[in-house]
Order: structure tokens, then C-alpha cells, then sequence
């Protein structure tokens, strides 16, 4: 293809498409997601400035509108702000994900019935399939938003189009735009504004396209979405991808990217890590095998859900790579028969270090990986052998036992060392993560729930 079949404008290039209005694509993501969950349960948070640091209390990763408009970044090192922090009256809180998850789950099943077709895409956000009129679209979503709004205490904005990278654009715009009152239409903004929308994008903030792809688009001078959306696709598929192509298509109202549910209902993840970072250096294999027990227990959770058996099971732990003598040591069992088995799966990853890791030396983080991984229904071998399934429902039974009681409560080599106090009573391991100021979670603990004074 040369320059000469590049359309002109977006108009041309949409003029052909009739039935892109058919299907609407509604992407809603809550604001501020993390930190809008801190207050449901205290109220007397709103309006406040408010960060939510990450784990070990590291980084922020979530701040209400007054923290955003005091210019506190996101992933800004909170022992570097601490103290001006303070000093300004800003409030910090730990990551609460028992509290995030449940609202999360409960703000996509009122969602869920107000549109056909629902795709979680991350904790706060979803895209929503509807086949109304511009109009009714628009009420349905307002509605939606004002049921999320009163019943699980979170703002959403909603932005509606024909495809799920201008979805994003209109998103974007509602939470710009406060006239909007949280739902935006991209026809409604499309025609009001014409291509100064797409040109008040800058090209970094376009669904798809990375800091890389950002800095090579911009050595070729496009800057914004508006030259994307110009750009001819095919040698944007030359240059870059199909996948980029796919975004500049995507601009010009032509829908492309798949429903990723449906895609990942055939497609399983080929290995399973669990990995973290201690909130304190570990040492010796005793306490070491404590981790490993527990992340071996969360990967077959996963195996679990996924439908799968691993056929080998790897660990390892490294100490900090800024120390002097930095070490790392990982291993991999072969396992004798295929396994779901949390008891298997926890004993061969602490097989795997055994004899391996400096008594001495002071861990900073541990991983297990799950490998070979089958199709638990299709699995069979030779007679005499067979997949050493869970048989007796351990996985199940933890499962559930963590459900009822709180997490962590029984597991596998694990019993007996929980500590005292609530923010470490998750397990009273010197390893666990260090979350200093978490706020109640008022909708999975039973002793955390909150009082309603009448
Ligand atoms: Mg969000």
C-alpha cells in the first residue's frame, strides 16, 4: 500500500462502516478505586487527601482526588513523602485487598445487570456490551452508575463507544470532565468536538501504546491520538505490529480487539508463579520452608481454578541485590505423576531448596513456579499409573477454611505460629507483609465489621 490510499480524514474512513453503531462497547472504572474504598467504610475520609501504599507499605498506589490535586504521584516512594505528608495532612492507609476485592466484586455484579455481556478487565474496571439507541445507552448507564453509587458507596465513570480504545478516550474524558456527571458518549463528544478530541490525547495515553512504542511513534512526529488515528495501518503493521494496526483501526471506530474472556476461556496460563518479597531478611530453611509452604498452597489454587496438573514444581530465593553478596538458589523437582495436590505441590518445592540455601543468609524473597502444566480432564497414562490428583479435596477444604475463617488460618506445614495482634495475626510469620496502617475489612472478617450506631 502506498501513501495515496491513506483516507484523508477520519470521516472517510468511518463512512464505509454502517454498523458500527449497532453494538456499543460501555467501559466503566471506578475512580480511584483503592482510596474510594477506604472510605466506604469511613466516611469520614471523603474529601480528604488519602494515599494506599503497596505492599510492605513501599509505594503509593492509589490517592483520592485532594491527594491527586496536591500533585502526589503514583508509585512516589512513601518514605520519601512521609514526613512532608504529615506535615500537609495527608492520610496514608495500607493495600486492604480483602476489602478491594469483595467491593470490587460486588460493584461488577450490580454492573452485570444492566447490559447483556460483561468482561471484567482488572479489579476496577469492565467493559459492558449494549445494543440500545445513543439515548437509552446513555440513561441505562447513568442509572448503573447511580445504583453503584448508592449501594456499594463507589463512583464510577462511564465512557461509551464504538470500539474499547475510543471506550477508553470517552472513560478518560468523564473523569476529566466533571459537566459530564460521570458518563460521556463518544458520539455526543465526537460531534460537539470533532477531532480536537482525539488531538487532546496525548499518544502515550493511547489503550495499547507502551513507553516504547510511545518513543519510536514520536520519532516519527505523531504526538497525539489524532495522528495515530491518520497513520496508515499497514505500516503501522509494517513498523510495529498487528496489534497497533488493530489500535489505529480501533480510532477510526472499526472494532478489533477480541473479548479477552472468551479468548481466555480455551487459553490456560502454561506456568504459575507465586513470588514475594518479605517484609524482614529470613533465614535458615525451617522458617524458609514456611513461605514455600504457603505459596505452593496459593499456585495450586490457581492450578486448581485453571483445571490443571503441573508435572514439575520449581523454588527459589534470592537475597538483596544490592547487598554485597548477592545469592540466588532455585531448583526444580520432577514430580512422579502429574499433581494437583497442595501437599505434593507444598513438599516438592521445599525439596527442591533443601540442602541448597545458606543457613545464614539473609532471604528477601521466595517464588514458587508451577511447571508442565496439563489438561487435568484429558490427563491419563499407562495402566498402573495415575495423576496424583487431590483426591481427598485438601485444596477444597483450604479453600474453604479460608473463606470461613480468614486466610491463613489452617495450611499445609503452617499450623501453630500465628501471632497476636491484628495486623500481623494474618499468620504472625516475621516474613509476611508488613501492612502498618490497614483499615478494617468490614465485608470478610467477621470481628472487623463494622457497628452502625442508631
Ligand atoms: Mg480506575
Amino acid at each position: 500500500m502506498n501513501f495515496s490510499d491513506v483516507p484523508s480524514s477520519r470521516a472517510d474512513a468511518m463512512s464505509d462502516k454502517t454498523s458500527m453503531h449497532r453494538n456499543a462497547i460501555i467501559l466503566a472504572d471506578a475512580n480511584n478505586f483503592f482510596a474510594s474504598c477506604e472510605t466506604v467504610f469511613n466516611p469520614s475520609l471523603a474529601g480528604r487527601p488519602l494515599v494506599v501504599l503497596s505492599n510492605n507499605d513501599g509505594c503509593v498506589v492509589s490517592r483520592s482526588a485532594a491527594a491527586k490535586q496536591m500533585g502526589i504521584v503514583n508509585g512516589t516512594p512513601w518514605f520519601k513523602i512521609r514526613g512532608q505528608a504529615a506535615h500537609d495532612g495527608v492520610l496514608a492507609r495500607s493495600s486492604n485487598y480483602e476489602l478491594y476485592a469483595s467491593l470490587s466484586h460486588r460493584m461488577m455484579h450490580v454492573m452485570s445487570g444492566f447490559f447483556s455481556h460483561q468482561e471484567v478487565y482488572s479489579i476496577d474496571e469492565c467493559f459492558l456490551h449494549g445494543t440500545l439507541d445513543d439515548e437509552r445507552t446513555y440513561e441505562t448507564c447513568r442509572r448503573m452508575r447511580e445504583t453503584v453509587l448508592r449501594g456499594v458507596g463507589i463512583a464510577v465513570s462511564i465512557g461509551v463507544a464504538p470500539t474499547k480504545t475510543l471506550a477508553k478516550i470517552a472513560n478518560h474524558w468523564a473523569k476529566q470532565h466533571p459537566s459530564s456527571h460521570g458518563v460521556t458518549l463518544w458520539t455526543a463528544i465526537e460531534r460537539e468536538f470533532g477531532d480536537d478530541v482525539l488531538r487532546s490525547v496525548p499518544i502515550s495515553e493511547v489503550w495499547g501504546v507502551g513507553r516504547r512504542i510511545t518513543k519510536k511513534l514520536m520519532g516519527m512526529g505523531m504526538t497525539t491520538a489524532l495522528d495515530l488515528c491518520r497513520a496508515d495501518p499497514v505500516l503501522i503493521r509494517h513498523r510495529f505490529s498487528v496489534l497497533l494496526e488493530r489500535t489505529v483501526l480501533e480510532l477510526r471506530g472499526t472494532p478489533c480487539i477480541e473479548d479477552e474472556s472468551d479468548a481466555s476461556n480455551g487459553a490456560r496460563s502454561t506456568q504459575i508463579l507465586c513470588s514475594r518479597m518479605f517484609s524482614s531478611p529470613v533465614r535458615g530453611f525451617s522458617t524458609l520452608s514456611q513461605a514455600l509452604s504457603v505459596y505452593a498452597q496459593q499456585a495450586c489454587h490457581r492450578l486448581h481454578r485453571q483445571g490443571s496438573l503441573c508435572g514439575s514444581v520449581a523454588a527459589f530465593c534470592s537475597t538483596s541485590p544490592f547487598s554485597k553478596d548477592y545469592s540466588h538458589v532455585g531448583n526444580s523437582v520432577i514430580l512422579d505423576d502429574p499433581s494437583d495436590s497442595p501437599m505434593v505441590v507444598a513438599k516438592a518445592a521445599c525439596e527442591a531448596l533443601r540442602n541448597r540455601i545458606d543457613e545464614h543468609a539473609p532471604y528477601i524473597r521466595a517464588g514458587v513456579m508451577l511447571l508442565d502444566l496439563s489438561d487435568s480432564g484429558h490427563f491419563s497414562t499407562f495402566e498402573g499409573m495415575d495423576a496424583q490428583r487431590d483426591e481427598h479435596g485438601i485444596g477444597t477444604v483450604l479453600e474453604d477454611a479460608a473463606r470461613r475463617f480468614g486466610p491463613r488460618r489452617v495450611g499445609i506445614g503452617y499450623g501453630g505460629i500465628r501471632g497476636k495482634g491484628r495486623n500481623d495475626a494474618d499468620t504472625g510469620a516475621s516474613w509476611t507483609m508488613r501492612r502498618n496502617m490497614l483499615s478494617i475489612r468490614g465485608t470478610t472478617r467477621w470481628d472487623e465489621m463494622p457497628i452502625a450506631h442508631a
